[in-house]
């Protein structure tokens, strides 16, 4: 097996036995980045001289017996999160030539036990997309093709998509994402995968660039399910920079991964059986109840009846508060100034109009008018109610039940070009993800099979607050089952 194809528990036992060394196992994924990133776009920056130092120096702590658990472990970092020293675009023109003094609390953590850093990935601009296809950067390629099809290149999913598409095809063995609507479970589904959004409040958002920050959730991918727990082990914590972050311990997710779904009761929502929905997707989702089952778990049908307003209660909520985050990008304190003369206004309006790009302008206008005086009760504030209750389906529903299954989207990757004229088929893709966003519990997506033309489809858990390790127990059960 070559050095790209390890999991990460795999990979770190054959470090400590001296069967590679750290940089060996770099140098593999730098390679496979020259070879691939070209065609895939998966990397907006790759830090190959960063990273071959940081092996080396894994290499001589392995040596000395005080390796940390990542130790020489190469990853890729969405390029949303603060890394000191190297330029961070959130996928924007606006900060494309940004280089923070700072680093954010989750990758310090990662550097902290050890991580090699390959590179900055690819997103959606500011994580705004389900496509990756708003980068100021370019489209990412997903590494899958149809098989009826092979020429036509599909979308990795959004807005996460350079670092799925990066960890599917062996360029890096775990990433980091964020998850505001979505975006780490469907890329993850997209490109065949594991990815976890945990709870809101488990890993810190200091230093993440901001999208709604009430919604913002960082959270890791990579190939399998343990190799996901150990890396959220490592992401999350208790943060006093970010007033939102839970002090509370961080359990042994590993662990969770091999205690069984034996007494767990796991609720099938009946809202989530979509009008129209692909018989494949329904056929996955059969196929995964039946699994659990196997594996002596009680599934039950249980009802989340505010599901169907989760969709227009985030996209009311998520601009309105990219609108007010993204205020602070005026061309005078950060990133990308418009040249020409004129006054203040002017270089605000022209840094703005030519800084961000169409959909950033579409989330910030809608924004901006939900928020307004004279729609501010019709829209945002409605909306903010309409969260409550969709929290509280989730309160009550987990009274009886450990977890819920279903499926992470209603569709496999699409092509490059569609869904692109028409911003709603677009949102559409986040029906199933955007109601664990909105009340901050934690949600996983495991590859769990194949469509037809041998695209990859993925099965979301969605646990308690807080309770990730149940979700790590059911997702490792699904584990393997296409
Ligand atoms: N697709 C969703 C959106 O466009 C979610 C994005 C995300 O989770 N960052 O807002």
């Amino acid at each position: 097996m070559s050095l790209t194809e390890l999991t990460i528990a795999a990979a770190a036992d054959g470090l400590r036995r001296g069967d590679f060394t750290a940089v060996a196992l770099t140098e593999a994924h730098l390679a496979a980045i020259a070879a691939e990133n070209p065609r895939l776009n998966a990397f907006i920056t790759v830090t190959a001289e960063a990273a071959l130092d940081r092996a080396a120096a894994a290499d001589r702590a392995l040596a000395a017996g005080t390796a940390r658990p990542l130790a020489g472990i190469p990853l890729a970092i969405k390029d949303l999160f603060c890394t000191e020293g190297v330029r961070t675009t959130a996928g924007s023109r606006i900060l494309g030539n940004f280089i923070p003094p700072y680093e954010s609390t989750v990758t310090r953590r990662l550097l902290d036990d050890g991580a090699v850093f390959l590179g900055k990935a690819n997103l959606d601009e500011f994580a705004m997309g389900s496509s990756n296809m708003t980068s100021a950067f370019g489209p990412v390629a997903n590494p899958h093709r149809r098989r009826q099809d092979p020429d036509a290149v599909l979308v990795p999913g959004g807005s996460s998509g350079g670092s799925a598409a990066a960890v599917a095809a062996g360029l890096a063995m775990g990433a980091t994402g964020t998850d505001t609507g979505g975006s780490i479970r469907q890329p993850a589904s997209f490109c065949g995968i594991a990815g976890i959004k945990p709870s809101y409040g488990r890993c810190s958002r200091w230093g993440v660039v901001a999208f709604a920050s009430s919604l913002d959730h960082p959270g890791p991918f990579a190939r399998t399910v343990e190799d996901c727990a150990i890396l959220l082990g490592s992401m999350a914590g208790h943060d006093p920079k970010d007033s939102t972050s839970a002090d509370l311990p961080v359990p042994d997710y590993r662990t969770a991964c091999r205690r069984g779904v034996k007494g767990l009761r796991i609720g099938v929502p009946r809202e989530y059986r979509a009008e129209g929905m692909a018989g494949e997707i329904e056929a996955l989702w059969a196929h995964g109840i039946a699994r659990l089952r196997e594996a002596g778990a009680e599934v039950v049908d249980v009802s989340l009846p505010h599901t169907k307003y989760g969709l227009a209660t985030y996209y009311i909520i998520a601009p309105a508060e990219a609108s007010s985050n993204l205020a602070r990008y005026d061309g005078v304190r950060f990133g990308f100034r418009a040249a020409g003369g004129g006054d203040l206004r002017e270089l605000y309006e022209h840094s703005r109009a030519e800084g961000f790009g169409a959909e950033v302008r579409r989330r910030i206008l809608i924004g901006t008018y939900v928020l307004s005086a004279g729609y501010y009760d019709a829209y945002y504030l409605r909306a903010q109610k309409v969260r409550a209750l969709i929290k509280r389906d989730f309160d009550e529903v987990f009274r009886g039940v450990d977890a819920l299954l279903t499926p992470t989207a209603p569709s496999a990757a699409f092509g490059q070009g569609e869904k692109m004229d028409d911003p709603v088929t677009m949102y559409l893709n986040d029906v199933f993800t955007v109601p664990a966003d909105l009340a901050g519990v934690p949600a996983m997506s495991v590859p769990a099979g194949v469509d037809a033309d041998g695209l990859p489809l993925g099965l979301q858990v969605i646990g308690r607050g807080f309770d990730e390790a149940t979700v790590f127990a059911v997702g490792a059960a699904l584990e393997g089952m296409g």
